[in-house]
């Protein structure tokens, strides 16, 4: 899942549970990133195109727009909302997955073990056989609907 959703289904999370500490929003928005990675959500294709040339810098590359699409949504949301802490937690707790992955990938070690290992298997757990752009519009979807419903809220 792209960081953009990653970030919505964390900060949604820690808005509706109406959350004020940093560390637990941290914590929730880190183990948003598993539930939201558990279901089919369509970007296996993005991986296998990454592979099919210079993987690190066609990630990078995905990586500059997902988080300049992050960064934009989120500074709105500050910007209109007001700064909070809290919220900015969840959104970096719920990369915290994907940064590690990341590393691994950069460095070509394991370096986190068992929670490497952990999120590779819980990723689209059960591998249904569904269309790409069906699992990349319910992503799309849900991630501009909770952004749509924290601006408004
Ligand atoms: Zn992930």
């Amino acid at each position: 899942m792209f960081l953009v959703g990653h970030a919505a289904v964390g900060v949604a999370a820690v808005s509706a549970l109406g959350i004020t500490n940093p560390v637990t929003a941290f914590g929730v928005g880190w183990f948003s990133h598993y539930v939201a990675d558990f279901l089919p959500h369509g970007d296996e294709p993005v991986g296998e195109w990454a592979k099919k040339g210079n993987e690190i810098f066609r990630l990078a590359f995905i990586l500059a727009f997902d988080g300049a699409l992050f960064l934009g949504i989120f500074g709105s949301y500050i910007w209109t909302h007001g700064p909070s802490i809290p919220l900015a937690a969840a959104a970096l707790g719920s990369f915290v997955p994907d940064i590690m992955w990341g590393t691994e990938k950069v460095v070509k070690r394991q370096l986190f073990g068992p929670l490497s290992r952990f999120h590779a298997s819980n990723h689209n757990f059960f591998h249904p056989r569904i269309p790409v752009w069906v699992g990349l519009a319910w992503q799309g979807s849900v991630t501009v609907l909770l952004w749509t419903w924290l601006m408004l809220r």
